[in-house]
């Protein structure tokens, strides 16, 4: 059990930045999923801690120790990796026992700790079997005793669930959770699944384009993206995006895509609001913090729409609807089932819904009073005239 530390690390390949210029503490005993889409560094990040990659720039620490240019055995980390990479022609004891044969450990400690490690994943049977003989839950799960067996001071998981059926997928994580909160082990793994990362994870890392775009609980990331790209990213389906105006500075009044003007009465999302200069307002919210209806709903944002689909998904229902020309979803109960093409109002609670700046993306919740007093500063100069909060 460690604490990870990356203090400035960049990784290029040629020209490709794969990581860059990334500074992130890995908490002793913390499960961290690093998540973000195919291409983001990823898997670059988890091979620096791993030691596989050296950065080009940075510094990587493990309990305050640099290990920046050590290799893998000499930082006793266990990995997982998404095709399991189990030797085939070793049987399932011998696979585990590998990383302990390779440190010339006494047999009689071989035996004892594989049939530990086997018996806490529940392949204790299946010890005498060869990789081909196992199904992938199976395999994944000698691979994690490979991982394991050496008590790592890390252990790092690179999508070590995506070759798994969905149903096996959602049981393995909730096991996979619970050993790491039993055993301690400070953990990191990747995915691009947001799923997986909002259930896994003590802290997520989201990156996008080698460069860490929010780092915080699930909760946080999920309520208070740090940007549009978060918003976008993160939830199931993820956060809809609106395009509204703020004709007067000041004043917390909005034009709706459908032509409609809205004042807003939340104190909180008045004053972020009152902050911006004029123009063009980013709005996101999340599908489960707006209603549908045939008439405006009081106290809460009113967009025209017009229902496109509806999903039945038994628990709930997902409606898809057409907002000046771009698609929103709404989560309903599941005795809401509007016809396809009726003209709806999608109402979007005023206190819920996340707002960005246009230029730079940035959630305007984030925006220090400095940042927000330099925006109104800006307004003046530009002769838009300014903001009053
Ligand atoms: P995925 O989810 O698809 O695995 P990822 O987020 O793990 O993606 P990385 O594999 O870390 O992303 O790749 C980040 C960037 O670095 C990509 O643009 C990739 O093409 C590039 N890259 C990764 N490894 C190498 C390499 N060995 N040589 C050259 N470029 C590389």
């Amino acid at each position: 059990m460690v604490e990870v530390r990356l203090e400035g690390v960049t990784k290029r390949f040629g020209r490709v930045y794969a990581v860059r210029d990334v500074s992130l503490t890995f908490g002793d005993g913390e499960f961290t999923v690093i998540l973000g889409p195919s291409g983001s560094g990823k898997t670059t990040l988890l091979y620096l801690i791993a030691g596989i990659y050296r950065p080009t720039r940075g510094k990587i620490l493990f309990d305050g120790r640099d290990v920046t240019d050590l290799n893998p055995n000499e930082r006793n980390v266990g990995i997982v990796f998404q095709n399991y990479a189990l030797y085939p022609h070793m049987t399932v004891y011998e696979n585990i026992a590998f990383p302990l044969r390779l440190r010339r450990v006494a047999e009689s400690v071989v035996e004892r700790k594989v049939r530990e490690v086997a018996e806490m994943l529940g392949i204790a049977g299946l010890l005498g079997r060869y990789p081909s003989q196992l199904s992938g839950g199976q395999q994944q799960r000698v691979a994690l005793a490979r991982a394991l067996v050496k008590e790592p001071s890390v252990l790092l998981l690179d999508e070590p669930l995506s070759n798994l059926d969905a149903l096996i997928r959602i049981r393995i994580r909730s096991e996979l959770k619970r050993l790491q909160r039993d055993l301690g082990t400070t953990a990191i793994h990747v995915t691009h699944d947001q799923s997986e990362a909002m259930v896994l994870a003590d802290k997520m890392v989201v990156m996008r384009d080698g460069e860490v775009q929010q780092v915080g609980g699930p909760e946080e990331v999920y309520n208070k993206p740090a940007n549009i790209f978060v918003a976008g990213f993160v939830g199931n389906p993820p956060a809809n995006i609106i395009r509204a105006r703020l004709p007067q500075p000041g004043f917390p009044c909005l034009q709706l895509p459908d032509g409609s003007s809205h004042c807003i009465q939340d104190p909180a999302v008045a004053g972020r609001l009152s902050a911006l200069r004029a123009g063009e307002v980013i709005l996101a919210f999340r599908p489960e913090h707006a209603l549908l209806s045939d008439h405006p709903v009081p106290d809460y944002i009113p967009v025209e729409a017009e229902v496109y689909t509806v999903e039945t998904l038994g628990r709930e229902n997902i409606v898809t609807l057409l907002v000046g020309g771009e698609q929103v979803k709404v989560v309903v109960p599941p005795n809401v089932k509007p016809e396809m093409g009726a003209k709806v109002y999608v109402n979007v609670d005023e206190g819920r819904v996340l707002l960005f700046d246009p230029e730079t993306g940035v959630n305007l919740e984030y925006l220090k009073p400095a940042e927000a007093a330099e925006q109104e500063h800006g307004a003046h100069d530009s002769g838009q005239g300014g903001a009053e909060a």
